[in-house]
């Protein structure tokens, strides 16, 4: 249910992650073995004893609001402070490449225009500060201000 709020938490620079239909089980165990936070749109996995004493720590988030309205109250309950953007895909760090090295790779009028670019060092991905990236940037900026 939180997908949108996982891409919104990893453009605000956090490692995010999110899986379709997972497992209440699988999914604390993953969250213990990974240090995580369980952000649950449904309060049930909340009520389990393990979570009530933060093993691991879980965080309702009402699921009727839009994801950027979501990841607004989050920064706030959690007093989490911006970093650098992460793979909107994957959750993956983003390292800048040489322009050089992604010639063949980038359409040509970006790779014409743009000098900077990054890839993901989990997934590969290739990514550019674009017009996508900027409107993303836009509306963190927007969020930061409120
Ligand atoms: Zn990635």
């Amino acid at each position: 249910m939180l997908k949108g709020l996982a891409r919104w938490l990893r453009a605000y620079g956090y490692d995010a992650s999110w899986t379709y239909g997972i497992d209440d089980q699988v999914l604390l165990e993953q969250a213990r073995r990974e240090g995580r936070i369980v952000l649950t749109a449904d309060g049930g996995i909340l009520r389990l004893r393990s979570v009530r004493r933060g093993d691991p720590p879980g965080w309702k988030v009402g699921h009727e609001k839009p994801p950027l309205q979501q990841l607004q109250d989050l920064v706030k309950e959690l007093g989490l402070a911006r970093k650098a953007i992460r793979c909107m895909g994957c959750g993956g760090e983003l390292k800048r490449v040489p322009k050089q090295s992604v010639r063949e790779e980038a359409p040509p009028r970006t790779f014409a225009w743009l000098d900077e670019f990054y890839r993901c060092l989990a997934c590969g991905q290739l990514f550019w500060p674009g017009t996508h990236y900027r409107r993303i940037q836009q509306q963190l900026k927007f969020l930061e201000l409120e």
